[in-house]
This record gives C-alpha cells, sequence and structure tokens, in this order.
C-alpha cells in the first residue's frame, strides 16, 4: 500500500530557532514599524530610490543568508528520506527547508525566496549573494545588468499578488494529502488559513503544531503547543514509523 501524503504548512515560527524572527505575520516586525514596512512594500520600493537603498542595505546587514537550518527543518527532509512522500508549503523566504536536505521540487515558497533576486523589468534572476556583493562594493541601489531595470529579492513584498502557479500547486497538495502538518503559523492570513480549511474539508489528518492558539485548533485532530524544535521531530518520527 501506498504510504500517506504529508503535506507541511510551515510558518515563521519554524525558523525562530535558526534566528530569524518573524518579519510579516500579523504581530511581525515589519507589521509594527510602519517605516520597515515601507521597505517591501512594492509601490513605495518601486517609486522611491531612497526607500531601494535602504532596503538592500537593510538585507545586506541583517545577513539571514547566513542563518542555519534546525532541528524542525532537519527533521522534514529525514521524513522525507526515510520513504514518506512530503510535501512542503512554506510561508518563509529563508530557504531552510532545502539547505536542510528537502528537494527544492518539494517545496513551495508561498512568498518566494531571499535567497534570489529578480529584475522587476526583464525577470532575469539571480543568486542574491550576487546583488548583496554590489551592494557591499558600493552600488547602493544595483541595477540589472542586462537592461538597467529596478532589481528586488525574488519575494512576495507587500501589494504584490502571490504566484497563481505556486498558489494552484499548493491547493492541489492540500487537497490531496492524507495528513497536514501545520507549523509555526498563525494560520490568520491567507493563503495560509484558507489551505488549512482545504486539507481538513478534503479528510486530511490536521495536525497543529504552534505555540500560539490558532483559529484551526477546534477543527484539528492534534493540536501541540510545545516548542517547535522538539515537538516537530517528534510528531514526524512518529509519522514516519507509520
Ligand atoms: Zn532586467
Amino acid at each position: 500500500m501506498a504510504k500517506p501524503l504529508v503535506a507541511l504548512l510551515t510558518g515563521a515560527g519554524v525558523s525562530t530557532d535558526s534566528g530569524i524572527p518573524d518579519y510579516r505575520g500579523p504581530n511581525g516586525l515589519w507589521r509594527r514599524d510602519p517605516e520597515a514596512e515601507k521597505l517591501v512594500t512594492y509601490e513605495y520600493y518601486m517609486g522611491d530610490a531612497e526607500i531601494r537603498r535602504r532596503s538592500w542595505r537593510m538585507r545586506w546587514e541583517a545577513g539571514a543568508l547566513g542563518a542555519e537550518p534546525n532541528s524542525a527543518h532537519r527533521a522534514v527532509a529525514e521524513l522525507e528520506r526515510s520513504g514518506v512522500p512530503v510535501r512542503v508549503i512554506t510561508q518563509n523566504v529563508d530557504g531552510l527547508h532545502q539547505l536542510a536536505g528537502m528537494p527544492a521540487r518539494k517545496v513551495l515558497e508561498l512568498h518566494g525566496t531571499a535567497r534570489e533576486f529578480v529584475c522587476t523589468a526583464c525577470h532575469v534572476r539571480g543568486p542574491m549573494d550576487e546583488a548583496l556583493a554590489r551592494v557591499e562594493a558600493g552600488e547602493a541601489d544595483p541595477p540589472c545588468v542586462r537592461c538597467g531595470g529596478i532589481l528586488k529579492p525574488a519575494t512576495v513584498m507587500f501589494g504584490e499578488r502571490l504566484d497563481p502557479v505556486v498558489l494552484g500547486e499548493a491547493a492541489a497538495i492540500a487537497k490531496g494529502c492524507q495528513v497536514f502538518v501545520a507549523a509555526g503559523s498563525s494560520l490568520q492570513v491567507q493563503p495560509a488559513a484558507g489551505l488549512t480549511g482545504v486539507a481538513a474539508e478534503h479528510g486530511a489528518r490536521l495536525i497543529v503544531v504552534n505555540a500560539e492558539p490558532t483559529p484551526y485548533d477546534d477543527l484539528a485532530d492534534e493540536v501541540v503547543r510545545d516548542p517547535i524544535g522538539t515537538a516537530l521531530p517528534a510528531l514526524l518520527r512518529g509519522l514516519a514509523a507509520g
């Protein structure tokens, strides 16, 4: 018999142990600081060179690309290696699931990735390290080397639409999985909330792992409040054992 498909929806709480704060959640850093929020809001970013210069400087200083996967990321990759079909749908842009060993094709990044830049004019992409090296070398707002257009991180900024292809794939996984684990997400914003509802409606066993209550706790078959760094590995070992 085929092993059940396990879908994991992961939010900021999964990367907290890697030293990455919650930036964009309902109580995230950006939401609490209007000036910081401008740096990641498409309209301001595109319309104001000073915002772009501050935005690049912030990314260069943050050094989030140096963050390492933690026990939760490693546990997800281990579950996949054990032979259980696993798909990750993540709200995070840090690329840590892949760095922990999850095959990139099995990770859907709802909000894009901070590990790449993209040109807003010709849509060419490249490694973020390359753009940050140019910032370090003195280009405060590095333009696209191909067309001169404005570069931005390949993340979904406030005011930008989520990629409909990624969203469609995420919905298909939510419908088709047998187990849906929502970890480290408040499940208060779309599309995370909707995907959780879709999974439950289609009969998946719903497991919520989050420090704080979520709107989906009542619908869940299991709710885990323990710290993710220990709770998620324990839970996934259980799933691997069947
Ligand atoms: Zn370009």
